[in-house]
């Protein structure tokens, strides 16, 4: 080999602390806390704060590689631990708050967190288990003195007292970039949480693919308030791009899921872009449509984490002006993987800028390779119509889980996503199902998603499942579960007609019932799972579509 002559810097979080700092320091970040419904400072006074939380770990002996955790909602004082903690040489634990009590105690027992630090609203959660957790030497409760709650919890201070004094400059470490830099666990469908560890490289990579024009197109003119959380695989990626670009940063905290206080929040601090789950944006134009508000500055937003309702496009661009783009992710990810954004050259002109189109999850980001393979694992056409398991290879995705030795990757390098999807000529990537939420009848496979979207396209419908009940003949046949909206009238008979012309006629649910409220996971997304033990001793009855 010829090696290349070029400057071997890593690529670290420290780089692009740096960089935000010297570029755009004064750039402002909007923070809502409970103990400030508007705090207001810059990326220089939000790095300074980084530094003296970097002091303050080093004073209490954190060695490279240890595990700090975070149990907190999107503000300006995680943003200070995603880089005060990672750049001094810590691994950032984000953990999900919104997990089970269990879940939890599972997850920061296996990380083997030292510190803990949490937003008041979750102190009562650690306050119960704090005697399990061996490892954890201290908490840290993020608020100031004033607002400090009283509370068990060991050697308990508040996060501004545990700043307070140190320097605002820290003797940053040079770091490996192949260092772990954030740990987040994901729960998947079977066993306990798995934890997925990114490095420093995997993290700048990302948050560079993912501002590229043809992803979230971000640029330093914006102003970004991510509605994913921080929490759940760094709010896909924001924390860093936005600094990286230069982007104003708004952190709603707990709003996220408060349709009036994030009008306010746009409107006010003239957001252009957010990010979040098909169920926040159904909120807000639920909140949109009572209020008859507006959300004039917003001019783009991301939909992902679950597919896309066409009515989320549709209403968004319609009656709000605001561009909607898919993308799809998961954790092990980093997670962005693909982006839908057009394309010059569509192979199949007809159907560019197609409803059906645009449904798609996308083309993968740069730097993520993907394929799609039959249960033999031979490779399947890209001709959007052959549908097998998705497999995806490349710096962004993990390798393997934190203190897990099975492995997770075949013997190329690629990584089975548990996604069911076809890739058309272009590279547009749609995801047709899960592999474990598919419904497979008569050896044929329905896509629980494609009849979900199709059902909240229903006016009267405002959430809507799909799962698959066991069937005497046809082995599964589809279920539909719907949330309709408030004074909505619709009955069974009018839900399951809504699919005639829409869908292949064998696809048509058998039957329909409907629910005050579907069950939702950690990450906002329907818990099909939930709904499968809710729906086991279900059976059609004489109107099933396909007869015995
Ligand atoms: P998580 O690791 O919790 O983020 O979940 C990842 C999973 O969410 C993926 O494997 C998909 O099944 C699902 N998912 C994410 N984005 C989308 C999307 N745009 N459309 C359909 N499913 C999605």
């Amino acid at each position: 080999m010829l090696p290349g002559l070029m400057q071997d810097s890593p690529l670290s979080l420290t780089a692009l602390m740096r960089q935000a700092k010297t570029q755009h320091g004064q750039r402002e970040i909007v923070s809502v806390t409970s103990d400030n419904p508007r705090y207001r400072y810059t990326y220089a006074d939000a790095f300074d704060r980084a530094a003296q939380v970097a002091h303050g770990l080093a004073a209490l002996g954190m060695r490279e590689g240890d595990r700090v955790a975070t149990l907190a909602w999107n503000d300006h004082r995680h943003f200070e631990l995603y880089y005060g903690i990672s750049c001094s040489g810590g691994v950032c634990h984000t953990v999900n708050p919104r997990l089970y009590k269990e879940q939890i105690k599972y997850i920061l027992q296996h990380a083997e967190d030292r510190w803990v630090f949490a937003d008041p609203a979750f102190i009562a959660v650690l306050e119960d288990m704090q005697d399990e957790l061996g490892d954890v030497e201290q908490f840290v409760v993020l608020t100031d003195v004033a607002n400090m709650p009283i509370t068990r919890l060991k050697s308990a201070v508040s996060y501004e007292e545990f700043i307070a004094g140190h320097s605002v400059s820290f003797d940053w470490p040079q770091l490996d970039e192949h260092a772990a830099s954030t740990l987040c666990y994901t729960s998947g469908t079977t066993g306990d949480p798995k934890g997925v560890l990114f490095s420093h490289r995997a993290t700048v990579l990302h948050a560079l693919s993912v501002s590229l024009p043809d992803a979230m197109c971000l640029q330093q003119g914006d102003c970004v308030m991510p509605l994913v959380p921080m929490f759940h695989v760094n709010a896909w990626g924001i924390p860093y791009a936005a600094p990286m670009v230069g982007a104003k940063l708004v952190l709603p905290g707990s709003s996220m899921g408060d349709g009036a206080a994030l009008q306010k929040l746009i409107t006010h601090e003239n957001v252009s872009f957010s990010l979040g789950v098909p169920t926040v944006w159904l909120n807000l134009l639920a909140y949109l449509d009572s209020a008859a508000k507006t959300i004039d500055p917003l001019q783009r937003i991301c939909v992902g984490g679950a597919a896309c309702p066409a009515v989320v496009i549709e209403r968004f661009e319609s009656d709000f002006g605001v561009q909607v783009s898919h993308g799809w992710g998961m954790t092990e990810m980093s997670p962005v993987g693909s982006y839908n954004a057009p394309k010059y050259a569509v192979a199949d002109m007809a159907n560019a800028g197609s409803m059906a189109l645009r449904l798609r999850q996308g083309r993968a980001l740069v730097g993520v390779e993907m394929k799609i393979v039959d249960d033999a694992g031979a490779e399947l056409a890209w001709d959007g119509v052959s549908a097998g398991t998705l497999k995806v290879r490349g710096p962004t995705v993990c390798s393997a889980y934190f203190k897990d030795d099975a492995p997770i990757l075949d013997s190329e390098g690629w990584f089975d996503t548990g996604d069911v999807a076809t890739i058309d000529a272009d590279g547009f990537m749609q995801i047709t199902d899960r592999t474990k939420d598919i419904i497979k009848s008569g050896g044929e496979w329905i896509s629980s998603i494609q009849l979900e979207n199709t059902a909240v396209n229903h006016p009267d419908v405002a959430e809507a499942a799909v799962i698959g009940i066991a069937h005497s003949k046809w082995q599964e046949r589809p279920l539909l579960i719907v949330v309709l909206k408030e004074s909505a009238r619709a009955d069974r008979q009018h839900l399951l007609s809504w699919f005639d012309g829409k869908v292949a006629d064998w696809w048509v649910p058998d039957d329909a019932v409907i629910i005050d409220e579907l069950p939702h996971t950690a990450t906002g997304k329907i818990d099909k799972k939930v709904l499968r033990a809710r729906f086991s001793e279900f059976r059609f009855g004489a109107g099933d579509a396909l007869g015995d």
